[in-house]
């Protein structure tokens, strides 16, 4: 039987995603209304190793709900790499008598947690909190749509002036090792191609393709990049290209940073309520060490030992359908 778990650490750790602040919310008021004590981290790890934990109450989250960012901040941390970082961050936590985490973050946040929970007996739970989606064990991860919204609002802008000027645009998104957010971003602005780091692409076809649309004077063309993709994002293809074919003419817009900011969408907010609120259950209810997340809209637990070892994988059928779509 595992033992009562009395007070519990939260931290949003590693890349920031909207909807976090939700999350955070959701863990304090659960933990609160199951008559626990519940501290926030401050920079992810960081905070546990330099001992920056503060107390939070019912009202430390009040009118959060709707901000991106994360009010606990976030924050990659070197020292929990290491064995001497881990043990002083492990001290931290006992001396105030902190039992249980929940650890808002990404598959590298879910590695630390991992390495943690193995080496001390302090009970780690896993939510995903990030803007790749890219994370197996969930259909969702707090952030992502979100993201894809954004991402959705500015390609629909640029496909205005790509239309008004008969341009060809290479639109560049957020992925350094997934591309969830251009594949869907993509497929929901009608993209003409879309490159990610998951499938190999075959330029010659790509360049062949886009003669033959520049022969039956079809001249706007939206290529969505993942930063990650094999090229090297957005201005690497826009060289290739305009070296195979010049009489093109190629605009770069690389949408950088917006991605990660702003208000959740709904979805987010919901889900990321939701899997605070379960977080704190499994606790509660002693099943410990491991991930939550959400699958076929029924809540999905992962030992955190095998959830790190799986990726998200592309689904294939998506890649056909783009294919079929933009003629
Ligand atoms: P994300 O969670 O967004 O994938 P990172 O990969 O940067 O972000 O991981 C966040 C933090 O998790 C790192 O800065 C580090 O402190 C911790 N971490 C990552 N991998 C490990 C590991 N193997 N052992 C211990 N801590 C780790």
């Amino acid at each position: 039987m595992a033992r009562k778990v009395t007070k519990i650490g939260v931290l949003t750790s590693g890349g920031d995603s909207p909807g976090m602040n939700a999350c955070i919310r959701a863990v304090v008021r659960t933990g609160i209304y199951n008559g626990l004590e519940v501290f926030g981290i401050m920079r992810g790890y960081s905070g546990m190793v330099e001992d920056d934990i503060v107390p939070m109450t019912t009202r430390s989250v009040a009118n959060i709900i709707q901000r991106g960012g994360t009010i606990l901040k976030t924050a990659r941390c070197m020292e929990f790499l290491e064995y001497e970082g881990r043990k002083k961050a492990y001290d931290n936590l006992t001396k105030r008598g902190i039992d249980g985490l929940v650890i808002i973050g990404g598959d590298g946040s879910f590695r630390g947690a991992q390495t943690f929970s193995n080496e001390f007996d302090i009970p780690c739970i896993g939510l995903p909190g990030t803007i790749d989606k890219d994370i197996a064990g969930t259909d969702f991860t707090i952030g992502f749509d979100t993201a894809v919204n954004t991402a959705v609002e500015a390609i629909d802008k640029i496909r205005d002036t790509a239309d008004a000027h008969d341009r060809m645009f290479i639109i560049e998104v957020m992925g350094r090792d997934a591309g969830y957010i251009a594949l869907h971003s993509g497929v929901a602005t009608g993209a003409e191609n879309i490159l990610i780091p998951e499938k190999k692409t075959d330029i010659n076809h790509l360049i062949q393709s886009l003669l033959e649309k520049e022969k039956r004077k079809k001249l706007v063309n939206l290529i969505i990049v993942a930063e990650g993709e094999e090229f090297g994002g957005a201005n690497e293809l826009s060289k290739i290209i305009k070296g195979q074919i010049p009489s093109l003419e190629v605009r770069v817009c690389i949408l950088g940073h917006i991605q990660r900011g702003g208000s959740p969408t709904c979805m987010d907010r919901l889900i990321a309520s939701r899997m605070g609120y379960h977080a704190v259950e499994c606790l509660v209810e002693g099943k410990h060490n491991v991930f939550v997340g959400i699958v076929n809209n029924k809540m999905n637990y992962t030992p955190i030992n095998e959830a790190v070892k799986k990726k998200q994988r592309i689904n294939e059928e998506w890649m056909k359908i783009v294919k079929i779509l933009a003629t």
